[in-house]
């Protein structure tokens, strides 16, 4: 009876291991080369020598963006070309922008790693950027129409400021509103601030 079991065990292990070894072989992963890509200053319009001069750890302002890769370019595009900031902003990439800093649940951890900008690089002023279409929100068909929509996240973005003004008195909040255009059949974004 012992005999019997062990070799159903041994069989049953076998055939677990074979599971692992195909499914490990065929996942197709290729092999992990370093690759490495340099930015140097010299070869970009961009200097980056000036992130490490001077002030050194400080920068002016704070952006929390939505993750949605959609936005990305435009929403570099507001910060560094139309609002001026120049890479002289912390970043911050999180779903659904603030959704996380208006759940009771997440709110200390979101707020929490907000402060460490404002308090290590003596943040001024703090850039909420949201967007319509936002998968943290269950995308534009969770609302009746853009309207709804607008109007929904919009409340979330004023109650985000409230929140931060309390947690941050001095600092000043600005909220911008992103959209897809239809223009001729090319898609364009266009950021509104909200007041
Ligand atoms: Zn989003």
């Amino acid at each position: 009876m012992v005999n019997i079991k062990n070799i159903i065990t041994t069989i049953i292990l076998m055939l677990v291991i074979q599971c692992f070894y195909v499914n490990y072989t065929a996942s197709g992963e290729p092999e992990n080369e370093k690759k490495n890509f340099f930015l140097r200053s010299e070869s970009s319009e961009i200097n980056y020598e000036h992130f490490f001069e001077g002030k050194k750890h400080w920068c002016n302002t704070m952006v929390i963006n939505c993750s949605d890769f959609r936005f990305a370019r435009a929403a570099q595009e507001l910060i560094n070309e139309k609002l001026g900031f120049k890479g002289d902003y912390d970043y911050f990439s999180i779903p659904g922008s603030i959704r996380n800093m208006l759940n009771k649940e997440t709110r200390k951890l979101v707020m929490d790693t907000f402060g460490i900008s404002v308090r290590l690089h003596h943040v001024k002023r703090i850039v909420i950027i949201a967007h319509e279409d936002c998968i943290g929100y269950g995308g534009e068909e969770a609302f009746s129409d853009h309207e709804e929509e607008y109007n929904r996240i919009v409340q979330d973005m004023k109650k985000a400021r409230r929140l931060m003004r309390f947690r941050f008195h001095d600092l000043s909040i600005y909220l911008f509103y992103g959209r897809i255009i239809d223009d001729n059949e090319v898609k364009k974004f266009e950021y509104e601030q909200i007041l």
